[in-house]
């Protein structure tokens, strides 16, 4: 019998979660997705066939706008066997105490959420098997979720890391998000070093030292990394990209094809006929994969905001429930979602 999911907030990453469960129809059941709101986006859920659930309160709302209604966020909850909750961050903390515990349902949480309301905070790479059984876990945001990938190259390839510097350039709103900016600013976000995103990098591999620090550009499409990380043993170039090349869910952009901006990557996506131009891939910049005095990898790398934890969200549900191992989960995600496959390996 495959798991019943739940998926509550319908938004960036919930309507991404929701697409993905349907496509392992042998393992994951979609119950339903809650959403406070009767909009577009409820309309479009409900033409692809999936039972839209609000709150008590919201049910006359729906109805006026003819927008058709399975039942109460109580309801979801209780018929699903887990809760991927996609709300708004630190509304998931909210949700959990209100639903989830007094329901006694596992959940899993997006990177908005703290990291003490879960037991594991997740990324596939690194620690799948931390959250094989858990109750709770926490999938981390999308620039944590690139930096865990990467590092989890190097460490999967048997490397050691002495320390990780990252200037991280962040996207100012997601495309839809009309009122956010900046619309013509650098704005250090925050000004204060380190940005939260190295410390959050610790929650899921804790031993890396890390320092992060980041500013917010007036730009939707994707998230952009300059990276120099020192390892502890010699590599040249050739190791570095054979490392990147041979891991899932890293995508070497090619040098010297004119694919020299995180614009051509959203161009390629839309061209291989991407669904919403999504790349679920960490995207390095080939030409920039540059390594001084045989320690000090230095690389640009593009992250798709809206897209790149949707991988790691089915990983984590896999492990809760126990259906596959690590590398099974991880191939079997990557192949049935279309990421980049050819070359990886899938056993380390
Ligand atoms: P979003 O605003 O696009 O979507 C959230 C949705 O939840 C909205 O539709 C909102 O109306 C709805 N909602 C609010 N309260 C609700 C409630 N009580 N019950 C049901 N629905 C509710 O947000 P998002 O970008 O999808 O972010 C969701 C989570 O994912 C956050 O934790 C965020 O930090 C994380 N995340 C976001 C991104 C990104 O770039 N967008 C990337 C990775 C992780």
């Amino acid at each position: 019998m495959p798991i019943k999911v739940g998926v509550v907030g319908y938004g960036t990453i919930g309507k991404r979660i929701a697409d993905a469960i349907v496509k392992f129809p042998d393992e994951f059941e979609l119950v339903g997705v809650a959403k406070t709101t009767p909009d577009y986006e409820a309309e479009i859920a409900v033409r692809k066939g999936y039972k839209v659930y609000t709150y008590q309160e919201k049910l006359k709302d729906f109805e006026k706008l003819g927008i058709p209604v399975a039942g109460t966020v109580d309801e979801l909850v209780e018929k699903a066997d887990v809760i991927v909750d996609a709300t708004p961050a630190k509304v998931g903390k909210e949700m959990k105490e209100k639903y989830y515990l007094p329901k006694n349902k596992p959940a899993i949480f997006q990177g908005g959420e703290k990291a003490d309301i879960v037991d594991v905070s997740f990324s596939s790479l690194a620690n799948y098997d931390k959250a094989v059984g858990a109750r709770y876990v926490r999938v981390v945001s999308c620039n944590t979720t690139g930096l865990c990938r990467l590092l989890s190259a190097f460490l999967l390839h048997g490397l050691k890391i002495r320390r990780v510097r990252v200037c991280l350039v962040r996207r100012g709103a997601d495309p839809k998000e009309h009122k956010r900016g900046p619309i013509n600013d650098v704005v250090p976000d925050p000004v204060t070093i380190p940005s939260h995103h190295g410390p959050d990098v610790r929650t899921v591999i804790p031993e890396i030292d890390i320092v992060t620090m980041a500013v917010a550009v007036p730009v939707t499409i994707m998230h952009m990394h300059m990276v120099n990380i020192e390892l502890e043993s010699q590599v040249s170039r050739e190791d570095v990209i054979r490392i990147l090349s041979e891991t899932p869910r890293i995508m070497l952009v090619p040098h010297g094809k004119r694919m020299d901006s995180l614009a051509h990557i959203i161009e390629w996506a839309r061209d291989m006929g991407r669904y919403r131009n999504d790349v679920m891939e960490n995207c390095i910049f080939e030409g920039s994969v540059t390594v001084i005095d045989g320690r000090e990898v230095y690389l640009m790398m593009g992250i798709h905001q809206e897209s790149i934890v949707i991988p790691e969200n089915i990983d984590a549900l896999r492990a809760m429930f126990k259906l596959a191992d690590k590398w099974t989960s991880i191939e079997r995600t990557d192949r049935t979602l279309g990421l980049v496959t050819e070359g990886k390996k899938y056993r380390f």
